[in-house]
Parts: structure tokens; C-alpha cells; sequence
């Protein structure tokens, strides 16, 4: 088994042994490597104690230094980074989540069976070849995730390892050994222990793999009632009505491989938020379902109520503000039809924002590709019509906007008018006039008005 080591893990590992210790490159990038796979970063496993890898290399940095790991930078400025990990055991494990202490060892062995997964434990040195005790790459080639060493005994000492192993199977496109699997099942609950932002990484992880199958798995092995309960309920909701083909749960991640394949590969903020919206877009859907005399569903306000339950799911698995916004905007505008005055549709595009209007066509586009075929066409159709318009909207700089007005709150001031809540109150009332004749909106034009209406 041969990898190809790039120049700087290998001299770290030259380095570390001529001072007499050991080190192999290790986890991730030696499954990356065996898979033809891109390793996203080299990490390094050592004989060597912190302190003696921070005196054998000049430039280091103490990031995990608790756990035995050292921030090696090579080259010239920028660096690249490498971590160095001492061996460790873990220690005891006493809340599921975190080794309460970290011991060193100088055994490779004791190193890697510390490691979740088979696939994860295996080391690599560029003249000694591979060490895999535990046949991760018999693994690897079945397409199998399997823990090292005892499933429930794993999980019950981290239960991030019951999602890790589902990311991974939703990255690498891998089913989960039966015992593995079992094991999950039984545990699941332990994921109360581990804190949200794990839990929310994981998800995001999740969330953005190829395989979205794999997010069903959550459901399936209990895990989601700690993540999303929410999701639970959307996917008992059915929607009787001829727009949908499939309950609110499926609909809804129907919604996100659309948005996926929009986005190809491409992994940024922007696209997390895009992912989030088109998982909780009709998260109020359960809440709000009615059914009429003729049996059909409606979801009366289900955006309103969903923009609310969006900010509270984000706030609870601690994203920051900026996302909970922009999501939860994206939430309680994407029901709108693009065959209305155009006065509307301005007022529509101050509400949500010019700059997220391409997000929202895509999340639009997607929802619609998630119903049922009834109306496609159409539904598309407005949605051209829409993207034409906001960019006349875009091209002509029209104000959807107070601040985009051509005067300011300063300017009204000096016409003789309060500091104040009148102030406001004019400028609204401006936008309003710009809104219904977007080619006002010039100086002159805009005071002329403010006398009028006095
Ligand atoms: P990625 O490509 O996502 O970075 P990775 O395998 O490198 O995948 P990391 O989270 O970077 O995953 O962890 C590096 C290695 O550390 C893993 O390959 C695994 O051997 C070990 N590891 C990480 N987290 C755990 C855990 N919770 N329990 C046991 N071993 C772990
Ligand atoms: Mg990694």
C-alpha cells in the first residue's frame, strides 16, 4: 500500500525521528489517501511528549496543547499548519462526551484503538507502510463503518461518535455495520449529554454530504429527537392537497437535494443558509395544518410561525445571530407569487432584503421542484418573471429602502421637522410614494411631496 505523502508531513516525521522519536501521519488523510480522496488536512501522531515536539520545531502554537496536540507551521509565511498529537489513551470517560483526562502512551497500538472507527484508525509512515489493526482498509473496501473495539461501549463514552458515524456514511456514501448500527439504536438518548455545538456541528456536516439519505438515519436510530424534534413531527404531517406528493419531512429534504445540486460542491455561508431554510421552511407546517370539508390541507401562516420556531430551533443549537436571522427571514417570506403589481413586489424586496433575493429564488425554485408536478410549469414560470424584475430592480438601483432614498433624515431635519418619530414616520411615507413611482425618487421630486402632504 503505497500513499503519497506530501514534503512537509514527511519531514515532520524526519524530524521528530531523528530526535529519537516515532510519528506517523494518521486518521482522516490516511482514509482520504486509501479512498483517492483529498485529505483536507495531515495530522501527525508521536512518541514525542508536547514539550518535546514545541522544542524540536521553531514555530509552534499551544491550540490543544491539553489534549496532547501541538500546531506545527512549516514553510514561510503563510504557514501551513500541521497538528502533532501525542499518543494518548483516553481516560475515563464520565458524561459521554469528554475523556475527563488525557494520558500519553508510548504505544502506537494504544493510540489508535482510542480512535471511533476502524476506517479513522489507521497510521502511515512513508518508509514502513501501513499499520491497520483493526482491518479498516477491509473496511474501506466494503464500504462498512464500524466502531474500534465495542459499539456501545464507544458511544457510551462520546455519543458524538452515534452522529460522527453517520456524517461519515453521508460524506463517504458507507453503511453502517449491523452491531455499529445496533449499538446506535440503543444509545441514542445518551446525545442529551453532548453539548449543542457539537451536536450543531455534526449536523451541518451532515447536512452538506452527498448522501442525504443518511440524514433519515438520525430518525431511524433515535438521534433526532436530541437534534431537531421538530423534524419528527414534519415528517407525520402529511399534505393533502394537489400541490404535494409527500409528507412535510420528505417535502422539505426533497427541497434540500434540490438546493444541493443548485449548489454542486460549493460549501460557504451562504450555502449553509440555504440548507438550513429549505430543511425549516415549512417547519410550522404542523402546527398550523387545517383540513377543509373536502378533505384538502392548508397551512394557514405557516411562514409567520415558522420564521418564530426557525429562530428558536437556531437559537437552541446555538448558531450565531447572523444566521438565525438571514434563515429565519428566508423562512417567513418564501411563499410569494410573482404576478402581482410591481409596487408589491418592491415592497416585497425591501422586506427581504436585495441581497438575499437570489437565495430566495433559489429556496423558491427548490420547493417547487419538491411538490408535485401539478402547476410546474407555471410555478416556474412566475419565479423567471420574478428574477426579470429584480433585475430591472437591481440594473435601475430602484429603493426598496429608507436608506435609499434620495434624502435623508438630516435633510427633513433642516426643513423645520421634530428629531424624531416624525422624522421616521416621513421617511416611511416617502418610501411608500417611491414605492408606487420608483422614478421619484430624486431630491427635488421627494421634497416637493413632503410639502404637499403638510
Ligand atoms: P475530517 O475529514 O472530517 O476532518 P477526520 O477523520 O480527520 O475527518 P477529525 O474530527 O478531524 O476527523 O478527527 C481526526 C481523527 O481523530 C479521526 O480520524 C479519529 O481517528 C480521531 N477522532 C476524532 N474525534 C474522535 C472521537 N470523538 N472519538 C474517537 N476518535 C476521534
Ligand atoms: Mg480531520
Amino acid at each position: 500500500m503505497n500513499i503519497q505523502v506530501p514534503e512537509n508531513p514527511v519531514r515532520i516525521i524526519h524530524e521528530l525521528e531523528e530526535a529519537g522519536f516515532e510519528a506517523y501521519v494518521v486518521g482522516g488523510c490516511v482514509r482520504d489517501m486509501l479512498m483517492g480522496r483529498t485529505p483536507k488536512d495531515w495530522d501527525i501522531t508521536t512518541s514525542a511528549l508536547p514539550e518535546q515536539v514545541k522544542r524540536i520545531f521553531p514555530h509552534t502554537v499551544d491550540t490543544g496543547i491539553e489534549h496532547g496536540t501541538v500546531t506545527v507551521l512549516m514553510g514561510e509565511y503563510p504557514y501551513e499548519a500541521y497538528e502533532v498529537t501525542t499518543y494518548r489513551l483516553d481516560g475515563d470517560y464520565q458524561d459521554h462526551r469528554h475523556p475527563t483526562s488525557v494520558e500519553y502512551t508510548p504505544s502506537l497500538k494504544e493510540d489508535l484503538k482510542r480512535r471511533d472507527f476502524t476506517i479513522n484508525a489507521m497510521a502511515y509512515h512513508p518508509k514502513k507502510g501501513l499499520v491497520d489493526l483493526f482491518d479498516g482498509y477491509g473496511d474501506i473496501s466494503r464500504g462498512m463503518l464500524r466502531c474500534v473495539g465495542e459499539a456501545e461501549i464507544r458511544f457510551e463514552e462520546d455519543a458524538l461518535r452515534m452522529m460522527r458515524g453517520i456524517r461519515f456514511c453521508a460524506q463517504l456514501g458507507f453503511q453502517m455495520e449491523s452491531s455499529t448500527r445496533e449499538a446506535l439504536k440503543k444509545k441514542a438518548s445518551s446525545l442529551a449529554y453532548v453539548s449543542k455545538e457539537r451536536i450543531r456541528d455534526e449536523f451541518m456536516k451532515i447536512l452538506r454530504a452527498p448522501h442525504l439519505e443518511c440524514f433519515l438515519w438520525l430518525v431511524e436510530g433515535g438521534l433526532m429527537e436530541w437534534i431537531l424534534p421538530e423534524f419528527l413531527k414534519m415528517l407525520e404531517t402529511p399534505q393533502n392537497n394537489p400541490h404535494h406528493c409527500h409528507n412535510v419531512g420528505i417535502h422539505s429534504l426533497k427541497v434540500v437535494e434540490h438546493i444541493k445540486k443548485v449548489l454542486k460542491e460549493r460549501e460557504d455561508k451562504e450555502s449553509d443558509l440555504l440548507l438550513l431554510a429549505g430543511l425549516l421552511h415549512d417547519v410550522a407546517k404542523p402546527e398550523t395544518r387545517t383540513t377543509d370539508a373536502r378533505g384538502v390541507d392548508h397551512f394557514y401562516g405557516h411562514p409567520e410561525k415558522g420564521e418564530e420556531m426557525a429562530k428558536e430551533i437556531l437559537k437552541t443549537l446555538k448558531f450565531d445571530n447572523d444566521t438565525k436571522k438571514k434563515v429565519s427571514q428566508l423562512v417567513r417570506y418564501h411563499e410569494y407569487y410573482y404576478d402581482q403589481p410591481k409596487a408589491s413586489f418592491r415592497r416585497y424586496v425591501g422586506k427581504v432584503g436585495k441581497e438575499s433575493m437570489p437565495l430566495m429564488f433559489c429556496l423558491q425554485e427548490a420547493d417547487i421542484m419538491g411538490q408535485s408536478e401539478y402547476q410546474r410549469e407555471d410555478k416556474i414560470r412566475r419565479i423567471q418573471t420574478g428574477k426579470i424584475w429584480y433585475q430591472e430592480l437591481v440594473d435601475q438601483h430602484t429603493a426598496v429602502r429608507v436608506k435609499e432614498l434620495a434624502v435623508t433624515g438630516k435633510e427633513i431635519l433642516e426643513l423645520g421637522y421634530t428629531q424624531g418619530p416624525e422624522i421616521g414616520a416621513c421617511l416611511q411615507k416617502l418610501l411608500e410614494y417611491v414605492m408606487e413611482h420608483p422614478d421619484r425618487n430624486t431630491k427635488e421630486e421627494l421634497l416637493r411631496q413632503l410639502q404637499r402632504e403638510e
